[in-house]
C-alpha cells in the first residue's frame, strides 16, 4: 500500500509564507491499496487536494474513514470533488456522536447556512456506515477500529494489506488519572482510577504494536503539554513512548500544532531526534509529517 499525505496540521487550516514547507491542509491522508482499492483517513482541508486528482479517474468506489467528526477532520468534505460526482460511490465510516448518526452530523455542514449545495443534492451515492470498535474486510485490506482518548468518540484504525500495517491514531491523548488534582477522592478510589487508566493505555500499546507505520498526534511540545492537559491530544515524548512501548518500526509526527511554524518544527523535530537518540533506543525510525509526503509499504 501508499500512503500518501494530503493534511497533516491539526485544528485549524494555517495558510501562509511561515508554514509552505510543512503545509497548512488540515488531516488528511490517502492510502492506495495494492489491490487497488482508495481508502482515505479524514476530510480535513487535505481532501480537496486528493479529490482533485481522482476526479478525473471516475467513476470510482472511495472509501472514507473518519477517526472523528470534529470540523478540522470533515470541513474539507464539501469541497471534495468526486462527491459531484454522478456514478461514483463513497462509503464514508465514522463514529456516531450518541443518538446523532454519522450522516446527519456529516449532513449538518451541509446546509445552505453554511454551505451553498445541500448535502442530498451531492451527485455521488453517499452510503453512511456508523462504527464502533470492529473490523471490516475491504478487497484485500483488513481495517480495524479502537476507541481513543480525545473529547468526542475517536478511533484510531488500523490497516492490514498484504502482511504490512498502518495505525492512524487520530486525535488522541494518554489516558491519564483525571482526578490526579482532586482533593474530593480517597487514596482507594486514586489507585483504582489509576488501574483503569493503565489498563486503558496498555490497550491502546496493544493495538498498535508490531505496526510498520504509526501515524500519531503529537500537537504539543513536551513545554506546551502542561498547559492543555485534557484537550485530547499528546505530547511529543508521549508519542515517542507510545511507539517504543508497541515497537513500531517507523513512527510519524501529525496533526502539527497550528501556532507551529516551518522554523519551529524544524527545531521541535531536531530536538525530539536528540532526546530520542540519547535515550539508546535507535530501532524505530522517525519522521514528521509533511504535505505531498508518501510511504510505500
Ligand atoms: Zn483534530
Ligand atoms: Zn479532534
Amino acid at each position: 500500500m501508499k500512503i500518501t499525505f494530503w493534511g497533516v496540521r491539526g485544528s485549524i487550516p494555517t495558510p501562509g509564507p511561515d508554514t509552505v514547507r510543512y503545509g497548512g491542509n488540515t488531516s488528511c491522508i490517502g492510502l492506495d491499496g495494492d489491490d487497488g482499492t482508495i481508502l482515505i483517513f479524514d476530510s480535513g482541508t487535505g481532501i480537496r487536494l486528493i479529490g482533485t486528482k481522482l476526479a478525473p479517474l471516475s467513476p470510482k468506489e472511495i472509501h472514507l474513514f473518519l477517526t472523528h467528526t470534529h470540523w478540522d477532520h470533515i470541513h474539507g468534505f464539501p469541497f471534495f470533488v468526486p462527491a459531484f460526482i454522478p456514478n461514483n460511490v463513497i462509503n464514508i465510516y465514522g463514529p456516531p456522536h450518541f443518538d446523532k448518526g454519522l450522516k446527519e452530523i456529516m449532513s449538518q455542514q451541509m446546509v445552505y447556512s453554511y454551505f451553498p449545495v445541500n448535502a442530498d443534492e451531492l451527485q455521488a451515492k453517499i452510503q453512511y456506515r456508523d462504527l464502533k470498535e470492529e473490523t471490516l474486510i475491504i478487497g484485500d485490506i483488513t481495517i480495524t477500529s479502537k476507541l481513543m482518548n480525545h473529547p468526542v468518540t475517536c478511533f484510531a484504525y488500523r490497516v492490514t494489506e498484504n502482511g504490512k500495517s498502518l495505525v492512524y491514531t487520530g486525535d488522541n491523548e494518554p489516558y491519564y488519572n483525571f482526578l490526579f488534582n482532586s482533593s474530593g477522592i480517597d487514596e482507594s478510589e486514586r489507585t483504582e482510577i489509576d488501574m483503569i487508566v493503565k489498563e486503558q493505555n496498555e490497550r491502546n500499546v496493544a493495538f498498535i504494536k508490531d505496526a510498520d507505520v504509526l501515524i500519531a498526534d503529537t500537537q504539543y511540545t513536551d513545554e506546551e503539554y502542561p498547559s492543555k492537559i485534557g484537550w485530547g491530544h499528546s505530547a511529543l515524548s508521549q508519542t515517542i513512548q507510545l511507539g517504543l512501548l508497541a515497537d513500531v518500526k517507523h513512527l510519524v509526527f501529525f496533526h502539527h500544532d497550528p501556532a507551529h511554524t516551518d522554523d519551529m518544527m524544524d527545531s521541535i523535530y531536531d530536538h525530539a531526534l536528540k532526546e530520542y537518540a540519547g535515550s539508546g533506543h535507535t530501532g524505530m525510525k522517525i519522521s514528521i509529517a509533511r504535505e505531498g509526503m508518501e510511504i510505500d509499504l
